[in-house]
C-alpha cells in the first residue's frame, strides 16, 4: 500500500475528491479540517498505527463529512464517526488514547468564499476555522466493538442495540416509539 502524507493538502484533496466524486468547496474545507484536526490531537497514521485511536464527530451531513471520512478512514459503520445532523460546518476530533479533543468550526467568510481548491490550500488555518479544546461525551456503548446489549421495544417489537432504548412509564421503548413520531409512515 502506498504511504499517504496526511499533512499534504494536495494529496488529501485527491483522496477526498475521489471518494466524493468531485472537488467542491465542502471537500476543500473538509480536507483542511481533517488535516488540522488529526494534527491537533496527535494522529499521524489514521489507517495504520493510529487506526483505533481516532473518533470524529461531525455536525453536518454534507460534502465536508465525505472528505473527513475518506481521509481519516473513520466511518459510522466502524463507529469511529458520529454524525450529528445540525447543519453546522464543524467537527470534533477525539484521540481515544490521550483523551484530547478539539472542535473546529468553519468561519463564515465576510468577503466571499474562495472558489478554487488552490486558494483553500493557501489560507492559514486561523482564516478557515476557529478551534477550541473540548471534552466529549462518549459512553462505553458508543465505542467501536461488539454491541454491549440488545433489548426489544415494548411497543413495536423492534430490537434495539447499544443502549439506545428509552424507559418511559416503566416500558422499554425505541426512540421513535417514545417520541411518538418517526421519519416514515406506512404507505
Ligand atoms: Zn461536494
Ligand atoms: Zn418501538
Amino acid at each position: 500500500m502506498e504511504t499517504l502524507d496526511y499533512t499534504s493538502y494536495d494529496a488529501m484533496l485527491k483522496v477526498a475528491g475521489e471518494f466524493h466524486g468531485h472537488v467542491c468547496a465542502g471537500i476543500c474545507i473538509g480536507t483542511r479540517m481533517a488535516i488540522a484536526g488529526m494534527k491537533k490531537v496527535g494522529i499521524s497514521d489514521p489507517r495504520g498505527a493510529d487506526r483505533k485511536k481516532l473518533i470524529v464527530f461531525v455536525e453536518i451531513d454534507r460534502c465536508a463529512t465525505d472528505a473527513i471520512m475518506a481521509i481519516t478512514g473513520c466511518s459510522p459503520g466502524r463507529r469511529s464517526m458520529k454524525i450529528f445532523d445540525y447543519g453546522k460546518m464543524a467537527a470534533t476530533f477525539h484521540n481515544l488514547e490521550t483523551g484530547k479533543s478539539v472542535r473546529l468550526v468553519a468561519r463564515r467568510k465576510q468577503n466571499g468564499q474562495p472558489t478554487e481548491p488552490e486558494e483553500w490550500g493557501r489560507l492559514n488555518e486561523e482564516e478557515i476555522f476557529s478551534v477550541q479544546d473540548v471534552r466529549v461525551f462518549l459512553a462505553p456503548e458508543d465505542l467501536p466493538g461488539k454491541p454491549l446489549r440488545r433489548r426489544d421495544c415494548a411497543r413495536c417489537g423492534g430490537s434495539i442495540m447499544d443502549g439506545r432504548e428509552v424507559e418511559a412509564n416503566g416500558e422499554c421503548l425505541c426512540r421513535p416509539c417514545a417520541a411518538g413520531k418517526d421519519y416514515y409512515q406506512p404507505a
